[in-house]
């Protein structure tokens, strides 16, 4: 079994939901397919649910209208045959009835999650329809039946494979399979949501839980790059990585994979190979447990990171210090990326101010505290890097007068992070690309 995940961009528009089509039926071997929404929806979805959540029933029944009138567009360039044609036209009807009954009733959270959940109900329930008018064979699967999060929305990951298991048992002998991305139900069995991005995490989930021989994400891209393409001129696709370099990768910027959706695949060591819907014949990247090569693969860097800077002459030959700061962090459920410490200050960084008010509160009794907003990590990621002492002296050569406020390195044996204020991203992702990887 293999799995192939389609993201916004790949279903986007019916000439591009078509290609899908050819995609996946080119092999022989049973595949589940995972789409995502049409490119726009979530977002759509997402202003809606604002709108109502403010009483703005007008601004949200303007969105839904212009939704729609894109929703009849794609059905009439997607599907040909009268049919066909008309379940499109029922299927858009059903799920824009349900958001124009939304605006009636009173709005609540448990309702926003069913908003979100129409962009992915939508564009398989259209993709199935086209696979019809194309008579191939093939079943859809609802999400809603298997895909599980716990009380702490994290992934019930025996609940899904038992589940899944026994929703594929009921149709041997089907070859294709078709889901929906990023929805599930929560611990309460209401409709939830893997958070934005999460059809990837769907995917890697459903892999690991068939065990399956290869997790593809079809993206616009060939593959996961050395160094962010928006920012520099030149980059290249990487071949082949660990996960635990992917997941460095993700977390830290690399926009093409969400980073939570590494580990299921990791844990069952089911590949995961990032590919190209525009050029399927690109080898893509793969990433497996073995990372093929030592040294660094790529740059990425992550912005609006906030770093905090906590200095005491009580640290001096204390002990217990940085449990207490850290214990502040964990109280107002932050996590920390970054942190360095001298005897007598310890630094960290966190990317979103949302308990910042609170965490500094409690911060204050410890010394000084300071604050430097608008930052930027930058991660060289690699195999073995930190054993690679060429790229730590390759690093800073080629930085120049960069004012790197902090340094984090041999924490993890695939990454070297630096902080850099966020003006200065794009002159060190350009400078490294050229000092690291001899690229211009
Ligand atoms: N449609 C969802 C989003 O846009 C999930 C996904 O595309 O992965 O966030
Ligand atoms: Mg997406």
């Amino acid at each position: 079994m293999k799995v192939m995940k389609f993201g916004g961009t790949s279903v986007g528009k019916p000439e591009r939901m078509q290609q899908v089509a050819k995609l996946i039926t080119t092999g022989n071997e049973p595949t589940i397919v995972v789409l995502s929404a049409l490119s726009g929806t979530t977002n759509s979805l997402v202003s809606i649910g604002d709108a109502l959540a403010k009483g703005d029933k007008q601004e949200a029944k303007r969105i839904i209208e212009t939704l729609e009138a894109h929703y009849h567009t794609f059905v009439k360039d997607l599907l040909k045959k009268e049919a066909t044609f008309q379940k499109g036209e029922a299927i858009i009807a059903g799920h824009f009835d349900f958001l124009n009954i939304i605006l009636k009733i009173s709005f609540n959270e448990a309702l926003n999650k069913d908003i979100l959940a129409q962009g992915e109900l939508m564009s398989t329930k259209l993709f199935s329809a086209y696979l019809e008018e194309q008579g191939i064979d093939h079943v859809l699967l609802p999400a809603l039946d298997f895909m599980q999060i716990d009380a702490n929305d994290e992934p019930y990951f025996d609940a899904i494979r038992v589940k899944l298991n026994r929703l594929l048992d009921q149709h041997k002998g089907t070859k294709l399979f078709i889901t929906q991305g990023y929805i599930c139900r929560n611990s309460k069995g209401e409709v939830d949501n893997l958070k934005r991005g999460g059809s990837d995490y769907t995917a890697s989930l459903v892999a690991a839980a068939v065990k399956g021989s290869v997790c593809e994400i079809w993206t616009d891209i060939d593959g996961m790059h050395n160094n962010d393409p928006r920012m520099v001129k030149k980059t290249r696709p990487i071949e082949q990585l660990s996960f635990d370099e992917a997941a460095e990768l993700a977390y830290f910027g690399a926009k093409i994979l969400h980073p939570t959706c590494i580990w299921p695949a990791q844990q069952e060591k089911v590949p995961v190979k990032l590919l190209n819907t525009m050029q399927p014949e690109a080898p893509g990247t793969t990433i497996t447990q073995d990372a093929g090569s030592t040294g660094a693969k790529a740059v990425a860097a992550k912005d609006g990171i906030i770093a905090i800077k906590i200095k005491s002459s009580r640290m001096l030959l204390a002990y217990g210090f940085l449990r207490k700061i850290f214990e502040v962090f964990e109280k107002y459920k932050t996590s920390i990326d970054m942190v360095t410490t001298s005897e007598v200050a310890v630094s960290v960084t966190i990317d979103t101010d949302a308990q910042l008010a609170g965490i500094l509160k409690e911060l204050e009794p410890f010394g000084t505290v300071e604050v430097d907003k608008d930052q930027t990590i930058v991660s060289i990621v690699g195999n073995e890097i930190a054993q690679t002492p060429d790229v730590l002296q390759k690093l800073f050569t080629s930085l120049g007068k960069v004012p790197v406020r902090m340094v984090s390195y041999g924490g993890s044996r695939h990454n070297i992070s630096v902080l850099v204020p966020a003006a200065y991203k794009t002159e060190t992702l350009q400078l490294l690309n050229k000092g690291i990887f001899g690229l211009e």
